[in-house]
């Protein structure tokens, strides 16, 4: 018989505690492994007793609702996913491909916040491990909307799994009248991670959560935007960047649920299931272009027009208000709906293998041409971003693309040079690899130097 233990309902912050049944901690598929030893449930919400099993629970609910989507049943590293819910003290959290690794805040002497402690937080990091099982061509690509996109994902996640709660589908339900796209508990994400890293890094968070679905962001080519600035404003970082895809579909799951009222917990978390394989069916098949968002929106309004015909409208109006597709691009999806390759809106599974370019490296401090992996062309792709007035864009150049990208990566310190480049340019704080601040690294193979990543960050490592 399953025992049950007391979590929270979603957040810390929200203060609400709620029963649930004890997660079987070695459950296949996507299982997790958590170090030794195993501890005993405990009601203290301060205990670690208390922090392990309200972990256990949030990623075994996640995988569970994610699981059924995802096409090999298993992570990418194989059938074990590591759990490591106190790593250390900075204010970050991250997916390494082996592991999710969560990290404590502090505020002060002894005062302390558990990335681990947020079910948010925790959903987020899983989602960034389900994307890479589904679609791991996104992880090595040097492309600025892929990454942010990644960030999105996460957020998404921790939206969609915290509907799978009864009782927060009840809440959220009565706060909103049945219009979830608003200012609620259910948008603001992390919110008592968020909080506390708003004081001591102001710019990294918003006053009351991590980040908000909840919001007016639209697109532009990140090479546009400032490199950072405070979170009232949209910028390149791939945080900031992942609003403007996290609010349309936060936006688009509201439509959802009003095309059939009225909205009752039972149909909310219907539209959770819908979401969540119009997403996966998206980024299985979405050609990893530099223009990504526009490229994954598409594939949405196709897989969500597929499954109702009233769909079509709600995404084309969400992608379309926030710039991420053009006026003429939406209508083209939507008057091919069977989508064919002619059209450039092809629906089978994108797993062409990646080219690569060697980019000049002496600006690096590097004696060797530094290989990375390239975008893929967007020629004879079809989706395009809209510029200010609702036109398409015009395709953004490979090169340029990931040359920005790669330029930003060393401008902000995170890549590890490890035995690569000149002393000049390997001083600063993102040496030590292990120190949890840098993406990426440098590797030779083949005697080739390759820039790879290693992992991604969520909190104050926000930078890629
Ligand atoms: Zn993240």
């Amino acid at each position: 018989m399953v025992g049950q233990i007391q979590i929270w309902e979603n957040d810390p912050a929200s203060s609400s505690l709620v029963k649930a049944d004890k997660p079987n901690i070695k459950q296949l598929p996507f299982r997790y492994t958590f170090p030794p030893p195993a501890l005993a449930p405990d009601p203290d919400t301060t205990s670690p007793n208390f922090r392990y099993w309200n972990a256990a629970e949030a990623l075994r609910r996640g995988a569970d609702f994610w699981g059924p989507a995802v096409p090999d049943q298993q992570w990418f590293g194989g059938p074990d996913l590591e759990v490591r819910l106190n790593v250390g003290t900075r204010w970050n959290a991250n997916y390494d491909r082996r592991a999710l690794n969560f990290y404590r805040g502090q505020l002060g002497p002894g005062s302390f916040v558990y990335a681990a402690g947020s079910a948010d937080m925790l959903c987020h990091e899983l989602g960034h491990a389900i994307l890479d099982a589904v679609q791991p061509l996104l992880w090595n690509s040097g492309n600025a909307e892929a990454v942010a996109f990644h960030e999105s994902f996460g957020d998404v996640s921790a939206i969609l799994c915290a509907l799978q709660i009864e009782t927060m589908r009840n809440s959220i339900l009565a706060s909103t009248n049945g219009n979830i796209y608003c200012n609620s508990r259910l948008s603001r994400i992390a919110e008592q991670f968020g909080t506390a890293l708003h004081t001591i890094f102001p710019d990294d968070a918003d006053q009351d959560c991590l980040r908000n679905a909840w919001n007016p962001f639209c697109y532009a080519p990140p090479t546009s935007l400032p490199p950072m600035g405070p979170s009232s404003i949209l910028t390149a970082r791939s945080h900031s960047f992942s609003r403007v895809f996290t609010g349309a579909v936060f936006e688009s799951l509201a439509g959802m649920l009003a095309v059939n009222p009225p909205a009752t917990p039972d149909r909310l978390r219907d539209v959770t299931f819908e979401m969540r394989d119009i997403m996966i069916e998206a980024v299985r098949s979405a050609p990893v272009v530099p223009q990504f968002y526009a490229s994954v929106a598409a594939k949405m309004v196709l897989a969500a027009s597929a499954r109702n015909g009233a769909y079509r409208a709600v995404f084309r109006d969400a992608f379309v208000r926030r710039l991420i597709l053009s006026l003429e691009v939406a209508a083209n999806i939507l008057s091919s709906p069977t989508a064919n390759d002619d059209t450039g809106f092809a629906v089978a599974p994108h797993t062409d293998r990646p080219t690569f370019s060697a980019l000049p490296s002496s600006h690096y401090g590097l004696d060797k041409p530094l290989h990375i992996e390239l975008p893929a062309d967007p020629v004879g792709t079809a989706a395009r971003s809209a510029t200010r007035d609702g036109r398409s864009m015009a395709p953004l150049n490979v090169e340029e693309a990931v040359t920005t990208f790669v330029d930003r990566l060393f401008m902000r310190g995170r890549v590890d040079y490890g035995e690569f480049g000149g002393r000049d340019h390997k001083g600063g704080k993102a040496q030590n690899p292990s120190s949890g601040d840098s993406t990426h690294r440098l590797e030779l193979v083949d005697d080739q130097l390759w820039l790879r990543r290693i992992r991604i960050c969520c909190g104050q490592c926000m930078a890629t």
